[in-house]
């Protein structure tokens, strides 16, 4: 057991979403060989008590990873939960001591998104050295650390948010465009350069129950050069890139 790289997910709640979420990553330990452990709490779950399983967690050995799905009920406070999490087993890194060390390039964690957009994105053979890479969002969790993983690869990066004013003048300069708004259908053909690798990380439920990206896939796929779908694309790598970090985790621990 001591060698089997091993993570814990806690989920706060009865988000389908969140649900859906860990039921993958759960899948996907048991899948690669790795030990889980799945802490479903309910929602009424005190700040005390989510507290005091991180810290029984932090100290279990045969636990490398511990991961909290956000989002949590409103009464709990999602800082003080993510700065519980020891810096050496927080695998979605989100704590404030792995996100310093995302800015200045030295990470033993990348959050996975990013981890897993920086991926697809080599994967396209299209190296973001002295490229135009344009971020849509910049959220904690996707938009900022995208852009700074951009930039430790030589990106010229441009981060674009709600108060962005001419989007699409700056989006068509874009030879890497990566979109992480939350909006279905945000980025039309017309805000996209010719050739273009267009990252999608939009998940958004339509009312008919279908799950679309950010991207209008169907138009933009004739400009790009290379496109991620969703489902599909993003999601997946995100979680292969938790395992990857738990992995990590658990090496770092030996
Ligand atoms: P978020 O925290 O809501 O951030 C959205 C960002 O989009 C914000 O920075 C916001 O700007 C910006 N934005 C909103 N409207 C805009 C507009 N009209 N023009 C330009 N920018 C605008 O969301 P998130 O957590 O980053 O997630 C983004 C999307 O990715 C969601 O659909 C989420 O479900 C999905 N996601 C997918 C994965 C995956 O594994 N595939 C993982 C995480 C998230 P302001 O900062 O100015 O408000």
């Amino acid at each position: 057991m001591g060698k089997t790289p091993g993570l814990a997910v806690i989920i706060v709640g009865e988000d389908p979403a969140s649900k859906v979420y860990v039921g993958r990553k759960e899948a996907m330990c048991n899948e690669l060989g790795m030990y889980s452990e799945k802490y479903a709490l309910p929602e009424d779950t005190t700040q005390e008590e989510l507290l005091a399983l991180i810290d029984k967690l932090n100290n279990k050995k045969e636990i490398h990873g511990i991961l909290c799905q956000l989002p949590l009920p409103k009464h709990l406070d999602e800082k003080i939960v993510i700065n519980s999490i020891s810096p050496e087993k927080d695998v979605d890194a989100f704590h404030p001591v792995n996100v310093g060390k995302i800015m200045i390039g030295d990470f033993d964690f990348v959050p996975c998104t990013p981890a897993g957009i920086m991926e697809l994105i080599a994967e396209s053979g299209v190296e973001p050295e002295g490229k135009s890479c344009v971020v849509i969002g910049r959220s904690n969790i996707v938009g900022k650390p995208m852009s700074m993983l951009l930039l430790h690869k030589n990106g010229t990066v441009t981060t674009c948010h709600s108060r962005t004013k001419n989007l699409s003048e700056i989006t068509k300069q874009a030879d890497i465009l990566v979109a992480a708004v939350g909006r279905a259908n945000f980025v039309t053909a017309d805000m996209v350069k010719e050739g273009a690798v267009v990252i999608d990380v939009g998940m958004n439920r339509l009312e008919d129950g279908r799950l679309v990206g950010d991207v209008d896939f169907e138009n933009v796929e004739k400009v790009a050069g290379a496109i991620t779908p969703v489902p599909g694309g993003v999601g997946p790598m995100t979680i292969s890139m938790l395992m990857k970090n738990t992995v990590t985790a658990a090496k770092r621990a030996k």
